[in-house]
């Protein structure tokens, strides 16, 4: 039995890589220290993969921003919009497509699957593809000189490549796969010359909901490969999920198939035993969760083993993680301040190899201490307090067997709501206001101790009462305080409730140099104090105009945390529903009467196959309605969610029975109107009008025509005036000319309507 990995996260430790990585770009760091440091960084995460003895090491898949755009600069897939006359793509223009340069926008940035990794769309249009360089050979070469390591060079396999990039219509396909077959080919043919004994070429995309007709050309791309370079053994590597097409993707020509046996535990499990497993081909095994962030209890792990040996002999299966350690952090070792009984659970990249060469060598033997050592761990955390409160688990799943709704439906609360007495096309925004550097300041400052807690409330009602102040002068109509007692809008959070715990180093990339440190649910979550009320009070007390609260929504909470995985993700979002219904009704009791639940991920978090759609949905909404439903019919509640596709979603839009949705439309306004409007939705919604993401200012002009625009499809009075998303980002002058134009436009409607 073999132990191997599909990849090592790219950030580093300390994420050296990104200070790297910045550091060149603001020019503190030279190209060839860039380099240099980058190869450093490099030949480490290699080093220590081999230091803890795994066999089969992944190479090629370190990258300097992202692997799909490493792939389409490969082979030489740049836009015509930017500087590039074909050969080897300088570091510029590399850069230039990932992150825009003065010339020419940047390519469109997309989620990796179900993550919350994001990779650069390659854009296929402009030009016929050509290799410009063999970057998985480079990688092998390396690591075979530098430090004697027989690598297994990764790439993303030509169907997944193809399915995620742009720039072509279906009619295209066939053809594109003609030009790009080859290339794969000269690859595989130049790693093989090298002596190369393995490749992996990721391919989840055979995980999602595709056609018998896709496993066709599948198959045929396959079969060339294998093909032109029969002597390279090919691991098709899948992961996120259970294959589909079992017995086809089986049939493929390739000396290895790799399937997770956690995310796709049951599915691909019960293919296995019901169609067994071809005698001449490897099983990568993906058995540690290369997705979350706990320890594995190794005797459950090695029944698994066990499982899979009684199916395929032991020599035939690598076990490995279930996916690229990419989206858990580096290492548990330096979380020095973490609870014991946390910390003792956890496993990061570093932790997970470790118990993948542990189960690989001890696959004979359960008895070593290990396995005894991370059963107690678990054992412990169980048995915690904090993974105990009857109360919660019972309050969650009481709700769980309900029907939730509010008092009244839309209708009957919409004639009530009248008594707001709201303009046509009433104007508000999103909730944050800039988090200038003296907001960062300040709450250093007071983290550090350097101000006393009142010395920081202070300068945050000082804050407070400034916006309000803009926001009488600009003649907004709904008011928010602007949230600048907010680091991030789960942490803020997760810090004020029970059952969450914050790491010191558990980075994971996000997109580019951006690294997130996703809070970890650990326990059971609770209630434990008021978050908002004392802002929104504050806030409150300065206008006649109404304030919205604001909370962020359960499950966007859920979907931006590490989770705990004794309970279903659907259970954790019952508990924190219902911890936010407390603060819904908090908020409802202090006077607080237009409450803002934010669901940004809601549509992140959904399932890779459309069959598990409605599940996904049905739980999530009844979350979302726990935390909402228990006020009056005249408490209004908004929701914001940012830009997504919402074509095949305003059903469950529609089901979370929010009064008003705000929603970033102005990267594709007129479809998404259209959207709305065919689906009869009658609530009310106010569409972004104008871009958040760029620090220019939107004419009155501009703005009265996407207002006019959107006034086509939907009616007058369900139709409220917002940006695109929360403000935090912007800097103050730019925000407050762009809202002050935002309401004169909406001025200038009214009066034509
Ligand atoms: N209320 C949040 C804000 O304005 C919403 C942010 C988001 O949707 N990502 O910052
Ligand atoms: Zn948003």
């Amino acid at each position: 039995m073999k132990s191997s990995n599909l990849g090592y996260p790219r950030i580093g430790e300390d994420r050296e890589w990104k200070k790297t990585l910045e550091g060149y770009w603001t020019g503190k760091v030279t190209e060839s220290d860039f380099l240099l440091q980058m190869e450093q960084i490099r030949l480490q995460h290699l080093q220590k993969q081999k230091d803890l003895g795994i066999d089969l090491i992944p190479v090629g898949e370190f990258t300097f921003y992202d692997h799909m755009l490493d792939l389409a600069v490969m082979f030489g897939f740049v836009p015509k919009r930017y500087d590039y006359e074909g050969g080897a793509v300088p570091l510029s223009t590399y850069f230039a497509m990932a992150r825009g340069s003065n010339r020419a926008v940047a390519s469109e940035m997309t989620k990796w699957f179900n993550t919350n990794y994001h990779y650069i769309v390659p854009e296929l249009g402009d030009r016929k593809p050509t290799l410009t360089e063999n970057k998985p050979l480079q990688a092998y070469r390396e690591a075979k000189e530098k430090l004697g390591i027989d690598g297994k060079p990764v790439i993303v396999g030509p169907f997944t490549f193809l399915k995620l990039s742009k720039g072509f219509g279906p009619k295209e396909l066939p053809a594109l796969i003609l030009q790009i077959v080859p290339l794969y080919i000269q690859v595989l043919q130049e790693l093989a010359a090298e002596g190369v004994q393995w490749v992996q070429l990721d391919e989840p995309i055979l995980v999602t909901s595709i056609t018998k007709d896709e496993m066709k050309t599948v198959t045929y791309i396959y079969k060339q490969l294998n093909e032109a370079v029969p002597q390279l053994r090919i691991m098709l590597q899948t992961y996120f999920d259970a294959v589909e097409h079992y017995e086809d993707f089986m049939n493929l020509p390739v000396a290895g198939v790799g399937l997770d046996f956690v995310h796709g535990l049951d599915e691909n499990l019960e293919a296995l035993k019901e169609h067994g497993f071809p005698t001449d081909k490897v099983l990568g095994a993906g058995i540690i969760d290369g997705r979350n962030i706990w320890r594995s209890d190794l005797s459950v792990k090695k029944q698994l083993v066990d499982t899979l040996i009684n199916i395929v002999s032991e020599e035939q299966l690598w076990l490995q993680p279930s996916s690229s350690l990419l989206h858990v952090p580096v290492t548990v070792r330096h979380e020095d301040q973490l609870n014991p009984i946390v910390k003792e659970a956890l496993a990061f990249a570093d932790e997970k190899l470790a118990e993948i060469k542990c189960l690989a060598e001890n696959a004979a033997n359960g008895e070593e201490e290990p396995f005894a050592q991370s059963k107690k761990a678990l054992t412990r955390l169980n048995q915690s307090i904090e993974r105990n409160r009857k109360e919660i688990q019972e309050a969650a799943a009481a709700f769980l067997s309900q029907d939730i709704q509010r008092n009244s439906t839309f209708e009957q609360r919409r004639e009530i709501q009248k008594a707001w007495n709201l303009p046509l096309l009433p104007t508000t925004t999103i909730g944050s206001f800039p988090q200038t550097l003296e907001v960062r300041q300040a709450r250093r400052k007071w983290r550090k101790g350097e101000w006393t807690t009142e010395e920081y409330d202070q300068f945050i009602q000082k804050e407070i009462r400034k916006w309000i102040n803009i926001q009488e002068d600009m003649g907004l109509d709904v008011f928010v305080h602007g949230e600048f007692e907010r680091t991030d809008m789960v942490e803020f959070f997760g810090e004020k409730l029970g059952g969450f715990a914050f790491t010191k180093n558990g980075w994971v990339q996000s997109y580019g140099s951006r690294c997130v440190k996703p809070p970890v649910i650990y326990g059971d979550v609770e209630f434990l104090q008021q978050m908002t009320v004392k802002e929104s009070v504050f806030a409150q007390s300065l206008t006649t105009k109404p304030v919205k609260g604001m909370i962020t929504g359960p499950v966007t909470i859920l979907n931006w945390s590490f989770v705990r995985d004794d309970l279903t993700r659907s259970q954790v979002a019952f508990q924190i529903a219902v911890a936010l219904r407390n603060e819904v009704e908090a908020l409802e009791a202090a006077g607080i009467k237009m409450i803002q639940v934010d669901e940004p991920a809601l549509r992140e978090g959904l399932p890779l196959k459309q069959s598990e759609w409605d599940d996904y949905l049905q739980w999530a909404v009844k979350a979302f309605r726990v935390t909402t439903s228990s006020i009056a019919d005249m408490t209004q509640i908004h929701t914001h969610m940012c830009y997504c596709e919402f074509h095949d979603f305003i059903g469950a839009i529609d089901q979370l029975d929010a009064d008003v949705i705000s929603i970033e439309t102005s990267r594709s306004h007129g479809e998404l109107v259209s959207a709305f409007h065919q689906n009869a939705y009658h609530k009310g919604i106010g569409l972004g009008v104008y871009d958040i993401h760029s620090p220019r200012v939107p004419s009155c002009e501009e703005i009265i025509e996407v207002i006019e625009q959107g006034l086509k499809a939907l009616e007058t009075n369900q139709f409220w005036i917002n940006p695109d998303c929360g403000l935090k980002t912007r800097g103050i002058d730019e925000t407050v000319r762009s809202l002050a134009n935002m309401v004169t436009a909406t001025h200038i409607v009214r009066e034509r309507l």
